[in-house]
């Protein structure tokens, strides 16, 4: 399949290109587009066949649910059952926004789109591609992120265009999306508010309003809640260690691994933080990507799958990530880290 690559003003979409990708929607095709977390890979939400060509497309496990676009109340109400009071908090407080809410499904959701499940997940973008784009289709979008299934997330339209390219018909390209991490995964189905997956709207923030909030702990529980959360994901191809602790026992500790690592033929990558790159410099790694600066999460966030996508592009066999202060946006940060390493993750107090 040829692909056809759009760039479409992210503040004013052109309505032509709108209207473009509504078209291919509406006839059952996969278009990608920009929203402020990653970019999504859009099917109709309402049509099974439609949505399997992106199973297909990503390579994704079926029994991984997709997270339906609305853009506006009215649409998200065909799809829900039953609003709680905390879902309607949410809603009230932080939509449009990077929170996905699971809540009670009616019959109008596919099988294939809860992967079986009696819930939905649902979000409302605030991009105005992603808002314009569900408005002129008139329809609800499955979009999981727009990657290959375990590649980290595409955050501009060169990762889409790298994954998806001869497999769908149309990207809509805006550039770098605002936030660069996905959303909060947030169960209001009953009961108390579970995080399901960390992500933009962090748990202090979900507390302001619900009072308690839970986390679900996929590695505690045999079948996580977000069935997602069980695989490998984010992950580059080369190995990945991630270290915890302070900086200064990091950076030494990163100078043992480069020099092992050159000794055995290894390219060396390293992640960090603005403030221990200059020392990380002068140990010579084949590439040094800074991440960001560690009073900046929202920096760090942004940057954090180009740094991964690009440890693969410059074949790096060895890949040392400085982690970030847990709490807000960073507990989101350290469970893509974590992810992207796998088990192999270093305290060094
Ligand atoms: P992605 O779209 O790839 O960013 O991933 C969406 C995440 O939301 C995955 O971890 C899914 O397992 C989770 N998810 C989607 N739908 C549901 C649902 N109905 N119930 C629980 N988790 C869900
Ligand atoms: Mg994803």
């Amino acid at each position: 399949m040829e692909t056809k690559r759009c760039y479409i003003d992210g503040v004013h979409p052109e309505a032509e290109l709108i209207k473009e990708g509504a078209a291919w929607l509406q006839a059952g095709e996969l278009v990608a587009f920009p929203t402020e977390t990653v970019y999504g890979l859009g099917a109709n939400a309402l049509d099974a066949s439609a949505c399997l060509k992106i199973f297909e497309a990503k390579g994704r496990p079926q029994d991984n649910p997709l997270i339906v676009h609305v853009c506006n109340r009215a649409m998200a109400n065909s799809l829900v059952a039953n609003w709680t009071p905390e879902a309607e908090l949410c809603v009230q407080h932080f939509w449009p926004g990077p929170l996905t809410l699971v809540m009670q499904k009616t019959d109008k959701v596919p099988d294939i789109v809860s992967a079986g499940l009696a819930n939905v997940a649902i979000r409302m973008p605030s991009h105005p591609v992603a808002l314009r784009l569900i408005e002129e289709t008139g329809l609800p979008l499955a979009a999981p992120s727009a990657n290959l299934s375990g590649k980290p997330s595409p955050t501009s339209g060169s990762h889409v265009w790298r994954d998806m390219k001869g497999k769908i018909p149309l990207i809509l390209d805006a550039g770098a999306c605002p936030l660069g991490l996905e959303s909060t995964v947030l169960d209001v189905s009953g009961g108390v508010p579970m995080i399901l997956r960390p992500g933009g709207i962090s748990k202090e923030q979900l507390e302001a309003v619900l009072g308690e909030v839970r986390v679900d702990n996929p590695s505690e529980t045999l079948a996580p809640k977000a069935p997602g959360m069980k695989y490998r994901h984010y992950a580059p191809q080369g190995e990945m260690i991630l270290m915890i602790g302070s900086s200064e026992r990091i950076i030494q500790r990163m100078g043992l691994e480069i020099q092992k690592g050159h000794g055995r033929l290894k390219k060396v990558g390293v992640l960090c933080s603005l403030e221990s790159a200059p020392f990380l410099h002068n140990l010579l790694p084949d590439l040094l990507f800074v991440l960001g600066s560690k009073n900046r999460p929202e920096e760090v966030a942004s940057n954090l799958f180009e740094g991964l996508r690009l440890c693969d592009e410059r074949s790096m066999d060895l890949i040392l990530a400085e982690g970030v202060e847990e709490g807000g946006l960073g507990t989101a940060i350290m469970n893509r880290l974590q992810k992207a390493a796998g088990q192999r993750i270093l305290y060094i107090p």
